[in-house]
């Protein structure tokens, strides 16, 4: 898709949403353009009580992984509105892969209430590598991240690191994989001297790709980084 016909609209979202009338996404009821009827919003899953307070895994207990605890992540926290099923999954998917903004704002809009307490200074998307940038003509994390620094008050900072290396779908690998793939893939362009930085991306699975933007942002002196997704694998065997 062209990124003029993305950008037109990603202007035009609310325009049309008011023009078509628009289904529920998840069972094609008429939805009073709403981009889920009351029943489906009300039977999205939840994400379990109990967590891993620095993975956001599921955790009896709420209590550090074991994963977490055998190696900690970069990242000082993450947190995430949705557990990555049915039909976040797919919401996500028709967002990204589609274009299905309207999907988006509404996944966006879920980010604010997932946030604990925490303070921040910025937001920072995760970034996409310029190559898939050009395919899909917009980059999901940026979209989700402006309308949050916006609720949050904080500047967003849309460039700040780049990909520089295009890395391989990471789906299926294992971790320590991953990690290789993505060493020295990312490139802080300025510096985050003492800065509580708030990360943003749509699906959040082994965590590896916010672990390693964590590591630049805090070799480019961050103090503290947290990560915001939509979606979280709910335990370690979904994805
Ligand atoms: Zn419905
Ligand atoms: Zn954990």
């Amino acid at each position: 898709m062209s990124n003029l016909i993305v950008a037109l609209q990603h202007a035009g979202g609310a325009l049309w949403a008011r023009m078509l009338p628009q289904y529920c996404f998840v069972c094609g009821e008429n939805s009073a353009a709403r981009v889920l009827c009351p029943d489906c919003e009300s039977a999205l899953p939840r994400l379990a009580a109990a967590r891993c307070p620095v993975c956001a895994i599921d955790s009896p207990e709420g209590a550090v992984c074991g994963r977490c605890l055998a190696s900690r992540p970069r990242y000082d926290a993450a947190h995430a509105a949705f557990p990555y099923a049915f039909p976040i999954r797919e919401m996500v998917h028709a967002f990204k892969f589609d274009a299905r903004f309207a999907v988006g704002r509404y996944l966006g809009q879920a980010l604010p209430a997932a946030l604990a307490d925490g303070v921040f200074d910025c937001v920072v998307p995760a970034p996409l590598h310029p190559q898939r940038l050009a395919q899909r003509g917009f980059n999901q994390a940026l979209l989700l991240a402006e309308p949050l620094a916006r609720a949050l008050r904080v500047p967003l900072l849309r460039d700040a690191i780049r990909k520089t290396r295009l890395v391989p779908t990471q789906a299926g690998l294992p971790l320590e994989a991953r990690r290789r793939n993505l060493r020295g893939a990312l490139q802080a362009q300025q510096r985050f001297d003492g800065l509580r930085v708030l990360v943003v991306d749509d699906v959040m699975t082994s965590g590896t790709t916010l672990d390693e933007i964590a590591a630049t942002l805090k070799a480019a002196g961050a103090a503290r980084v947290e990560a915001l997704v939509v979606a979280r694998t709910p335990s370690r065997h979904s994805g």
